[in-house]
C-alpha cells in the first residue's frame, strides 16, 4: 500500500503545487506588481523599495501575503535589488529558466507561484553562498513588532 501511495498521490501532489496561476491572488495588484508577479518581470535596479532596507522583521508575498523570507538573511549584495542568503523553509519553488539566452533559476512563490527574481549559487556574497535575487514588487516587508 505504501508504494502504491509513492507512486499515485505523491506524484499527483507535486503536479498540485505547480498548477499555475490562482487569480483570485493577483485581482489586487496594481499594473506595476503584475508586470512583475504575473508577467515575470523585473524591475529597474536600485529602484526597489527594498533594496537599501535592513530593518528587522519578515518579507510576505506581496499577492499571497505568505512569509517568504527573514530579514536575517537579507544582505547588500550591491546589485540592485533585494538579496537574501536564505529562505522561509518550503516557501519557495525554483525553476530552471533559459530566457534571454541565460541559465538562470527562477523563483516563485510556493503558494500564489507569483514570480519573485531569481537565485544564484556559488558567488561567495556569505557563508550560505546563495544570493535570492527578489524584486521588491513582489515582496512587503512586515515589522518584528506587528
Ligand atoms: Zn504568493
Amino acid at each position: 500500500m505504501k508504494n502504491l501511495f509513492l507512486l499515485f498521490v505523491l506524484p499527483l501532489s507535486i503536479l498540485g503545487q505547480n498548477k499555475g496561476f490562482n487569480m483570485d491572488y493577483f485581482n489586487k495588484l496594481n499594473e506595476q506588481e503584475r508586470s512583475i508577479i504575473v508577467d515575470k518581470g523585473t524591475e529597474a535596479p536600485f529602484s526597489g523599495e527594498y533594496n537599501n532596507f535592513f530593518e528587522k522583521g519578515y518579507y510576505i508575498c506581496r499577492a499571497c501575503e505568505t512569509p517568504l523570507f527573514k530579514s536575517s538573511s537579507k544582505f547588500n549584495s550591491n546589485c540592485g535589488w533585494p538579496s537574501f542568503d536564505d529562505e522561509i523553509e518550503n516557501a519557495i519553488i525554483k525553476t530552471p529558466d533559459n530566457s534571454y539566452n541565460m541559465q538562470r533559476i527562477e523563483i516563485c512563490c510556493a503558494n500564489c507561484n507569483g514570480h519573485l527574481g531569481h537565485v544564484f549559487y556559488g558567488e561567495k556574497y556569505t557563508d550560505k553562498n546563495t544570493r535570492h535575487c527578489v524584486n521588491s514588487l513582489s515582496l512587503r516587508f512586515i515589522p518584528d513588532n506587528e
